[in-house]
Parts: structure tokens; C-alpha cells; sequence
């Protein structure tokens, strides 16, 4: 099976240049995987000041690339690097859209013409291909900010020699963010009337910027197995699940990978002493440094230290904690928090670590470096998220031998296998109601068992032994490349 196939990856972030959350982990990540398994694969994303600030070695390729929108023509310059000197990434450059301080949107919201900024990034990409000569025989979409382009292949486009054989993939990283505008927005597309459809983009007399992606696109994927059965559900689809389910034909999954170059404890610059799963000792004193940056007692590293990375949102089962923060503080553990998100969560939590000053250290930012140093220093990691497509940090978790605590959701349910005392089999805990009892009940068992030194041994060995790393994903999403190619 010839998997040389020439793929425009199309994604609003990307690592390292651009991210908010685990899809510019992806970004960065799978099309590298795919080029060494013999793609052509070309990354584009905006050019948002974010990028420009880096200063990187860009050259620009196009001086003025002819963008059709509703207006008339709006021209484009397009800047071009290599990632890790393998993959071309172009960047789309208009500043009146993507010279901003943020990505999506500052603190009063998402940014009003959010509509406009991701038509005009959709209809870009399709130029940048002609323009460049690059007929992709996939064009690989993800998320809401990428939607429109199977509509416009199918549609706009369809009479056009250059894409007769180009297909679309469309994965969905997160169904809760949907691209959902008013109608207004529909002129502005270019589209075709017929495309405003209960099949197509049309939701609730409003446009959805993701349906058209599950509408139009040749292949839908998720990041993990489970969670593309939970969107097809009233409980998890975001409303879409109506649409899902009519597509489960063409509905597949892939679990995301993990770039364990840059998280494996073997080689992390970031923590104190490096450790492998032979030899774990130096776990000890990640655990110190940690305690010494949150200021917390070193008396701590006796007690059983709990952590979490996250986002500080609803989806992240954030309540969970804050309700049962009391109780969990009575087992006698330690508890440090990064995270970024909510201002009522940002304040509770600084509560919290005023209430137990000896014991919780909390930290409200985003800081890549803590965030390595956590995934080291804890010996249990929580994860009691609402949903999760695939969730990345319970996964290197497993890799630093910090145990997970999660729901079975998502990702979550397909990477941890709750642990079973009798045949010692098992990388983390898992529970599976949306509830307090639930959780602290499973906290409690993981305790227990943390008590018992040998039988906590066996467990991180367990988890050190698992491998999510990119090859198996990248050759599962090649096959999905041949199923989007052998459609009609
Ligand atoms: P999501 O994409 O829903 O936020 P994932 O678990 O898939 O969740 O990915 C989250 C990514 O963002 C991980 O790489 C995690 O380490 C990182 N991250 C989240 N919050 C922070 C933070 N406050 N500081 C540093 N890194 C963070």
C-alpha cells in the first residue's frame, strides 16, 4: 500500500509556534510522523502575533496572494519555515485579522469577527495550493476554524481541474467548540445557497462552522475511540450528534500520540534529576524541587502528593475538586494546582492555598516549565474530567510513573486501566459517575494502596511500560487517507 500522499495539514494552532491547548501539541507533532512515513506534508496556520514576536528565520514565498471575499479581493502574504528542517509550514499573514494579542479572543470574549477570520483562512489555504502548484490529494482539517473547506472543495471548488482528486479529513479535537454564527455571517462564506441546509451548514437558522466540516468532509475522525461513540450521544454531542450519527459510516477514531522527546523523564531538561523505569529514585527529588517552588514543607515529601495541569474549565471536572477539596485535605496528602482559566476557579483555589498554607500550592498561569516539573514531582495526578476527546496529560503522566486518577471518559477511558490489586494489572484508578462519592472513593482506594510500597512500585511499573508514542497514529490516520482516496 503506497502511502506517499501529498497532505495540506490545516490547523488554527500549532506547536511551537502558536497553542492554547493539546491541538498545537498534534500539530506540531503528527505531520513530522507522517513525512517519515514517506508523505509529502505541508503544515498552514495563521500568522498571528504570537508568531511574528518569535522572530523565527521566515522567508516570505508570496508578496500578494488573491483572496475572493465578499468584499472583492483581499490579498494575503504567505511566509514559509521548516519545521525541525523536515516539514514546510506556511504561515497566512493579514494583520487586520491575526496581528492580535490573542488567538481567539481577549478578556471580553472571542473576538467579534471571528467569522470573517476563519472564512478568510479557509478560502487562503485553497489559493496557497493553487498558487504553489501543490495539488493535495488530502487536505487534513481540524477543528470548527478549518470547517468551511470541505464545503467550499465540494461546492465552490468542485468544478475546479485542480482539486478533481483532492479529499478532505476532518478531525474533531473538542465537539464544544463549533464555530456558530448568525445567519448574517452565510453571505460571507461565498457558499451556495443550497449548502444552508439542515444537511449542511445550517444549525438552529444559525451557520456552524463544524457541521460543515462533518458535512462535507469525506472522512470524520476523533482522538480517541471512546469519545467518537459518547458524541454521537444527546449527553456529549453539543447537538450535533443528530449529524454524527447520519456519518457513523465515516466517523473514525485515532488516539492522539505523545512526543516523548520532550516528555520522558529519562531526558527532561526541565526536572531536577532525570529517572527511568529501571531506576526511579530520582522521582524523590523532583518531588523536593517541586515542594521548594511552591514553597510547600520539605516535611511534605513523606505524604502522598497530588497535582493537576489544566485548563481551569467546567470540562476539566474542576468542580469535582472544588467541592471535595476539604475531604481530600483530611487524608492527610499534598496538593499543588497549575492551571489557567475561569476567574471564580482562579479564586477559589487561591482561597484554598490561604486555608492550607503547609500543604496546597497553587499556581494560576501558564508555565510549561512547572508543568514538567508537576508531571515529575507528583505521585498522583488528577484528571476527573466532565468529557475528554482524548486528553494528553494522563498520558505523560503514565510515562513519569505519576498515577492517574480519572473518569472513564473519552481518552481517559481508553488510556487508564483501573488498577486490579489481585492480578497486579492496571496503570492508574478510574471511576465512572460524575460525582463526588464516586471520586473521593477512588481517591481514597488510590491512597490506600500508595501506602503500600510495593504494590505502588508495581503500578508505576506498569504505567512507565506504556507506549502512546506518534508511529501507531500516524499509520492509523494513513489509513484513513486511503479510506478519504477510495471514496467516490
Ligand atoms: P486540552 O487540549 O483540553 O487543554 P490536553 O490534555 O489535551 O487538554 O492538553 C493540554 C496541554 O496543555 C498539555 O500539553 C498540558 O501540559 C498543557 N497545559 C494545560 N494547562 C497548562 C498550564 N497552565 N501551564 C502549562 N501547560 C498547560
Amino acid at each position: 500500500m503506497g502511502i506517499d500522499f501529498k497532505i495540506m495539514f490545516v490547523s488554527s494552532e500549532v506547536a511551537p509556534f502558536a497553542k492554547t491547548g493539546g491541538l498545537a501539541d498534534v500539530s506540531g507533532s503528527l505531520p513530522k510522523h507522517l513525512k517519515n512515513l514517506g508523505c509529502d506534508v505541508r503544515i498552514v496556520l495563521p500568522f498571528y502575533r504570537m508568531v511574528q514576536d518569535q522572530r523565527l528565520q521566515h522567508e516570505t514565498i508570496i508578496e500578494d496572494l488573491d483572496v475572493p471575499s465578499k468584499g472583492g479581493i483581499l490579498k494575503a502574504k504567505i511566509k514559509q519555515l521548516s519545521l525541525e528542517g523536515c516539514v514546510p509550514v506556511y504561515f497566512i499573514s493579514y494583520n487586520d485579522f491575526y496581528d492580535r494579542g490573542n488567538l481567539y479572543g481577549d478578556l471580553n470574549g472571542d473576538y467579534p469577527d471571528n467569522a470573517e477570520r476563519f472564512i478568510f483562512f479557509c478560502r487562503s489555504i485553497l489559493e496557497l495550493c493553487k498558487q504553489l502548484d501543490f495539488q493535495p490529494d488530502i487536505i487534513h482539517c481540524n477543528e470548527w476554524q478549518t470547517g468551511l473547506i470541505p464545503a467550499y472543495i465540494k461546492t465552490l471548488y468542485r468544478k475546479d481541474q485542480f482539486f478533481t482528486n483532492t479529499k478532505t479529513v476532518f478531525t474533531i479535537h473538542n465537539i464544544a467548540y463549533q464555530g456558530i454564527f448568525e445567519k448574517e455571517i452565510f453571505e460571507k462564506t461565498g457558499l451556495p445557497e443550497e449548502v444552508f441546509c439542515y444537511t449542511g451548514i445550517e444549525y438552529y437558522g444559525k451557520v456552524n462552522f463544524m457541521k460543515a466540516g462533518i458535512a462535507y468532509s469525506e472522512i470524520i475522525n476523533t482522538v480517541s475511540q471512546k469519545y467518537s461513540k459518547e458524541i454521537q450521544t444527546e449527553e456529549y454531542g453539543c447537538g450535533l450528534q443528530h449529524i454524527l450519527k447520519d456519518r457513523s459510516d465515516s466517523l473514525f477514531s485515532v488516539l492522539n500520540g505523545v512526543n516523548y522527546h520532550e516528555w520522558n523523564p529519562e531526558t527532561d531538561v526541565f526536572i531536577a534529576t532525570n529517572y527511568n523505569k529501571d531506576n526511579v529514585s530520582g522521582k524523590i527529588e523532583c518531588k523536593k524541587d517541586l515542594l521548594r517552588n511552591f514553597a510547600l514543607p520539605l516535611s511534605l515529601t513523606e505524604r502522598p502528593l497530588l497535582g493537576i495541569i489544566s485548563r481551569l474549565v467546567e470540562q476539566k471536572g474542576i468542580d469535582l475538586i472544588v467541592e471535595t477539596i476539604d475531604r481530600l485535605m483530611a487524608f492527610n496528602i499534598g496538593f499543588v494546582l497549575l492551571g489557567l482559566g475561569e476567574e471564580r476557579y482562579h479564586r477559589l483555589f487561591q482561597n484554598f492555598a490561604r486555608r492550607y498554607p503547609e500543604r496546597v500550592g497553587i499556581r494560576i498561569a501558564y508555565d510549561n516549565v512547572l508543568a514538567h516539573k508537576i508531571e515529575a514531582g507528583v505521585d498522583i495526578f488528577l484528571m476527573p474530567s466532565r468529557y475528554e476527546p482524548c486528553g494528553l496529560n494522563q498520558i505523560y503522566s503514565l510515562r513519569y510513573g505519576t498515577i492517574p486518577i480519572v473518569r472513564a471518559t473519552g481518552g481517559l477511558d481508553d488510556t487508564i486501566r483501573d488498577y486490579d490489586q489481585e492480578n497486579e494489572i492496571g496503570n492508574g484508578f478510574k471511576f465512572k459517575e460524575y460525582k463526588t462519592g464516586a471520586f473521593l472513593d477512588k481517591t481514597r482506594r488510590a491512597l490506600n494502596v500508595f501506602e503500600n510500597e510495593e504494590e505502588w512500585r508495581q503500578i508505576m511499573r506498569n504505567a512507565m511500560a506504556e507506549d502512546f508514542s506518534w508511529e501507531i497514529s500516524a499509520r492509523k490516520y494513513i489509513e484513513l487517507y486511503h479510506k478519504a482516496t477510495s471514496c467516490p
